[in-house]
């Protein structure tokens, strides 16, 4: 199960999920609070974030522990934008270790990550091809395929999970997807937490100890965009 975060609001770094909470995701790849499986997310990490000028979000992944990167400092303090994505994993066994098996995936203006596990037999009827042989990379192609054929990002997410669920009961499927304007959540067997101040934020666990964290409940889905926020049952 890895981790992971996303803003939506006004401008920020990518630090800010990442090296500047004191449970940001650099801390919660090596000592996460809420993990329910694997203890340590240490292999690789990806960040995103959408820039003005550009029509897709600009991506960074790697197959390395979070902290090993000396130079994801610097870069995540220069990050800035009104949505941003990162993730650290811990990969399921048997799935590649490669960047191209690492959160977050990309097909245009989409991203997508995933916490959790689901066989592979449930999710490739789903999409025609996916970037890498990673459960979750077949996942976000499953959803990719779904909003590029016009469906809102959270009906993708939403039909994605339910049918992956249906063929695989065990699956965990907490996935964190965004289009640069507006964001996708759900909680199906993992935690999932909002914090909603002049923005929203979505953490598989609280970033801090401030208070206003608020858990979502299992086999829900979160949908934001700028000043509107649902949660409901999936
Ligand atoms: N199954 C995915 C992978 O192997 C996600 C793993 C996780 O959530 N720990 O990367």
């Amino acid at each position: 199960m890895c981790r992971h975060a996303a803003w939506l609001g006004p401008p920020r770094t990518l630090a800010s999920l990442i090296h500047e909470p004191e449970h940001g995701l650099l801390r919660q790849a090596y000592a996460p609070r809420l993990q329910r499986h694997a203890t340590v997310n240490a292999d690789g990490f990806g960040i995103a974030w959408y820039d003005a000028e550009l029509g897709e979000p600009v991506r960074y992944r790697r197959a390395v522990p979070i902290w090993t990167d000396a130079n994801l400092p610097g870069l995540a303090r220069a990050a800035r934008s009104h949505c941003l994505l990162a993730a650290v994993r811990s990969a399921t066994a048997g799935m590649p270790v490669e960047e191209s098996a690492t959160a977050p995936f990309a097909a245009g203006r989409w991203l997508l990550s995933h916490n959790g596990r689901v066989a592979r037999q449930a999710v490739r009827p789903l999409a025609d091809d996916a970037e890498s042989a990673c459960d979750s990379a077949w996942l976000a192609a499953a959803v990719f395929a779904r909003a590029a054929a016009g469906a809102p990002l959270g009906e993708a997410v939403a039909e994605v999970v339910t049918l992956a669920a249906g063929k695989d009961p065990e699956a965990r499927l907490n996935l964190l997807a965004c289009d640069g304007e507006s964001l996708a959540a759900t909680a199906w067997g993992d935690t999932l937490f909002l914090h909603l101040g002049e923005g929203v934020l979505v953490a598989s666990e609280p970033l801090d100890d401030r208070p206003g964290w608020r858990a979502v409940p299992d086999h829900s889905l979160v949908t934001a965009r700028p000043g509107a926020l649902r949660v409901e049952p999936l």
